[in-house]
């Protein structure tokens, strides 16, 4: 029997269902183990969670006309209540990036024009207890440069029809 196949059975045999190797050391480990008990190598885990890749955005001024961004809860303008509570005035969900100003974005989402706050903390003027706060968001998808509108369709009365 050469050297190779030795090798192979070992590394073959020591692996059982529910364990995996470390590729440093060959030590064997749980299935679920972050790092090697033996090396403290790292194991690459193989399931990433959907929307890792989305990240983000922190200057809003890299947006481009078209880019498709989602709007995360929990954050952005809002006013305080009797109570302590906060409300918000954006609705989550997906909008469509039109242009930039330096404090914020305006887009375009489910309920039509939208303009979205990008810059400092700051109290409303208009509203008691209303402030103007930093909006969350993600980047989900580049411009399509093709059909910056795609994702909503064409509004009525759209120019586009005419
Ligand atoms: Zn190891």
């Amino acid at each position: 029997m050469s050297i190779v196949s030795d090798i192979g059975v070992i590394y073959m045999s020591g692996k059982k269902r529910g364990q995996k190797v470390c590729e440093k050391c060959n030590c064997v480990n749980g299935v679920r183990a972050y790092e090697c008990k033996e090396c403290d190598a790292p194991f690459k885990m193989k399931k990433y969670r959907k929307g890792n890749k989305k990240k983000q955005v922190e200057d809003h001024k890299t947006l481009n006309r078209g880019d498709l961004i989602r709007v995360v809860g929990g954050n952005g303008c809002h006013y305080i209540d009797r109570n302590g509570d906060r409300h918000y005035f954006t609705d989550r969900g997906k909008y469509l990036v039109q242009s930039t100003t330096t404090d914020g974005i305006m887009t375009y989402g489910k309920h039509g024009h939208q303009y979205i706050y990008m810059g400092e903390r700051k109290q409303s003027k208009l509203i008691d207890s209303g402030y103007w706060d930093r909006h969350k968001i993600i980047l989900l998808k580049d411009a399509d440069p093709k059909s910056p509108h795609s994702i909503f369709g064409s509004p009525k009365g759209s120019r586009s029809r005419a």
